[in-house]
């Protein structure tokens, strides 16, 4: 290829590139490694005095509040345990609003009096951290002049080594709190959120007789979607490295209509990369180990074992930061974008939501005897009262500009909340919803307390992978999340509005009993009452349908389009209630978190127009000019050279070329253009100006990517990107 561009040369990089040698006949066993650089409960047990270890046990699993006295006796053996890790400093690490990970890091050492240096660790400085917090998002909850936040020690979630080869790194996972105890991160309402969850689930379990069922927390097991691609392109893409996602690039010729992608053989450089990684996630005690090939050339999919809400939330950040450090390690970035690749299916992270405990397991499982059933059938009508109720928050939780490309484009579901039960247990439902009609005919009529359940299948074949909220066997399934995410969001949700429904459960049933009604009969009545009032949400259909868009309206189910339909469902008067009333966030804290959501929106479109401007101005245009420039040249000369010239090549770069002119400078002036004063304006602005004209700028340029010679064209195409690792 001749040429010079920065395409060609990141061409020229990926062919010469020889990436890092795997071990492929790695001899560690994962048992041995698994966990290695963690503070667990094994650790714990060795280290710790008995009574304290029993204590801070107790705190795990039971849920007792921490006994301050202990902490200087954990501090003592986490330290010891660090330096022997080779730990040099130690870091809270906390989880602000920006949804991205951020650590205060601080030495062992500190200097004394004599001019040496002393490891110290004490209990407090374990409890509690001050990072300074002036450039963390707030939505107001902090004015600048007493920007301090704390960060708090989430003794449930382990603490562990990070290895670096500028010396290893405690890391203490922590919630973010203002001076006044608000919640500045993702930690703390998730916390809020499962306690909440928990105490009303364990009221329905001693209505069926578990009155020592143990602490009930939920368990969260997120599967995660995401591309890599070769860091030469990569680096040579403006829009990838500054926004995640190409802001330009026409289809490829060979899409993902190949199916020989999905679950094919994983290229040998990929191979290593995921044993690399998988290696350092066993180390850290993060149970991942899937591994296939996603629908998207170029994608994949990484799925740990689920765990508590706050542990797996906190482990799958860490995987994020771990898979974009070893991708670079493999001369790949890791992208983890909603919608990289326009056309190209995009990348989600399933979050699998269920609650129980380590005794009882899910909750969400149907079990052998009536009586387990009409316990898990409680559960259930939980699950689908709680979704039909408060489905924009769910739809809330989910909100981003970027997973605003993804959601509804025919490969994630559809903004759309409805819940998929599968045929059987729809069945189920059906025949409890006719108890309460007298003239059901065909079908039978359930009695709680009497029937057992059909026998349901644990791994329902029937997947129905267009729903946005599926039962799997043994969990529901919740879609519409984003790939950047945390899923500590939707958790939050998840658990909040679970703990509201358990508890309108719970009282049913408590009042039913008490003025005399017998059990059964009662959990009959709230079971049909339930799937009467919200069995609407149901929904075993086809997701991606119009059909369904149109019948979903007829339901009055609520169809919130983009982030900014959505955001405000998470200050109205209901939402604010709720979340009061289960003291997951104050009024302060709810507006907050949609004062941030509006302001990230308008960043993030901001951020990606400018950079359409950019890159449309200083690389497509220049390349077309140029292009258009030597075809003009060999007319006139043809035509000086009297031979009849054929202009239609002019006319075919000059067209789109003049619209990508025109379009330029329409996105100019909508940059330009005054917003308005307040975050919800700009937001607008960003969504009603900014986006259809990047789209005009868009459909110019990946027109002018089919004409323009190939020696020419700057950036790398998405063929190259997506099938060249
Ligand atoms: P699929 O792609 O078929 O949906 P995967 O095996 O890729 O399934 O992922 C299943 C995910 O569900 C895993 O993260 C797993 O840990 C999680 N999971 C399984 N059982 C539960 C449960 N009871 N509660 C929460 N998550 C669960
Ligand atoms: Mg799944």
């Amino acid at each position: 290829m001749s040429g010079n561009t920065v395409r060609l040369q990141a061409i020229k990089g990926v062919e010469a590139y020889v990436p890092p040698a795997v071990s492929f006949t790695d001899t560690e066993a994962p048992g041995e490694i698994f966990g290695e650089n963690v503070f667990s409960k094994v650790v714990m047990q060795k280290r710790l005095p008995k009574s304290v270890y029993k204590s801070v046990i107790a705190t795990i699993e039971r849920g007792a509040p921490l006994d301050p006295l202990v902490a200087d006796a954990v501090a003592a053996a986490m330290k010891d345990w660090a330096l022997e890790k080779g730990a040099t400093h130690y870091a809270h690490v906390f989880y602000p609003l920006t949804g991205l990970t951020a650590e205060k890091h601080d030495s062992f050492l500190e200097p004394v009096s004599d001019g040496s240096a002393l490891a110290e660790f004490a209990g407090k400085t374990l409890i509690q951290g001050e990072p300074d917090a002036s450039s963390f998002p707030n939505g107001g909850l902090r004015n600048t002049f007493e920007a301090r936040g704390y960060t708090g020690w989430d003794v449930t979630s382990p603490a562990y080594v990070l290895e670096n080869p500028n010396g290893n790194t405690l890391c203490i996972p922590t919630v973010f709190v203002s001076m006044t105890g608000e919640a500045l991160d993702h930690k703390t309402p998730l916390l809020r959120s499962q306690q909440a969850m928990g105490i009303q689930a364990q009221r329905i379990l001693t209505l069926f007789g578990h009155d020592d069922a143990g602490h009930i927390v939920s368990f969260c097991g997120p599967e995660q979607e995401y591309f890599l691609v070769d860091r030469h392109f990569f680096l040579a893409r403006p829009d990838l490295l500054n926004s995640g996602r190409t802001l330009f690039g026409a289809k490829p010729p060979k899409g993902q209509e190949f199916d020989d992608h999905y679950f094919g053989a994983i290229p040998e450089r990929v191979l290593g990369f995921m044993m690399d990684t998988e290696r350092e996630l066993f180390k850290l005690g993060i149970p991942a180990k899937t591994r296939h090939n996603e629908v998207a050339p170029g994608q994949f999919e990484v799925a740990p074992m689920f765990e508590r809400g706050n542990v797996a939330a906190d482990h799958q950040q860490l995987l994020m930061t771990t898979f974009k450090t070893i991708a670079k390690k493999h001369g790949m970035e890791c992208l983890f974008h909603e919608k990289p690749f326009d056309g190209v299916n995009g990348s989600g992270k399933h979050v699998n939501f269920s609650l129980g405990n380590a005794d009882l397991g899910s909750l969400l499982v149907p079990g052998d005897t009536p009586h387990d059933n009409a316990q898990f059938l409680v559960f259930c009508a939980a699950v689908i009262r709680a979704v039909h109720k408060y489905s924009g928050l769910l739809r809330a939780s989910v909100a981003s500009a970027t997973n605003d490309h993804r959601l509804g484009a025919n490969e994630a579901p559809p903004a759309i909340i409805s819940i998929f039960l599968g045929d059987q247990l729809a069945d189920v439902f059906e025949q409890i919803a006719k108890g309460a009609a007298t003239s059901s005919k065909g079908k039978g009529v359930m009695h709680i307390g009497v029937d057992t359940l059909p026998v349901l299948p644990t791994d329902p074949g029937d997947r129905n992978r267009t729903s946005p909220f599926a039962f799997t066997g043994n969990r529901f399934e919740f879609r519409a999340p984003g790939s950047m995410q945390t899923v500590a969001g939707p958790m939050v949700m998840i658990n909040t509005i679970m703990a509201e429904a358990l508890d309108y459960c719970a009282t049913e049933l408590e009042t039913a009993v008490a003025a005399g009604t017998e059990f059964d009969s009662a959990v009959q009545n709230l079971l049909t009452e339930i799937i009467t009032t919200h069995g609407a949400v149901v929904f075993n259909g086809d997701g991606y349908s119009e059909k369904w868009q149109l019948e979903a309206a007829e339901r009055g189910l609520p169809n919130l389009r983009t982030t900014l339909d959505a955001l405000p469902e998470l200050i109205t008067e209901s939402a604010m209630e709720l979340f009061e009333k289960y003291k997951v966030f104050n009024h302060r804290e709810m507006h907050s978190r949609y004062e941030i959501g509006v302001e990230q929106y308008a960043l993030t479109v901001g951020v990606e127009a400018r950079l359409t401007l950019e890159i449309g101005s200083t690389l497509i245009l220049p390349a077309a000019v140029r292009y258009q420039t030597e075809v003009a040249g060999n007319v006139g000369a043809l035509k000086a050279a009297g031979v009849e010239a054929d202009t239609s090549t002019l006319a075919e770069v000059t067209a789109p070329l003049t619209d990508l002119r025109a379009a330029l400078a329409d996105l100019k002036a909508a940059l330009a253009a005054d917003a308005g004063e307040t975050a919800l304006a700009e937001a607008e602005h960003a969504r009603e100006a900014l986006l259809p004209a990047m789209a005009a700028v868009r459909s110019a340029a990946d027109l002018l990517e089919g004409i323009v010679a190939d020696d020419l064209w700057p950036l790398p195409t998405y063929q190259e990107m997506l099938f060249i690792l």
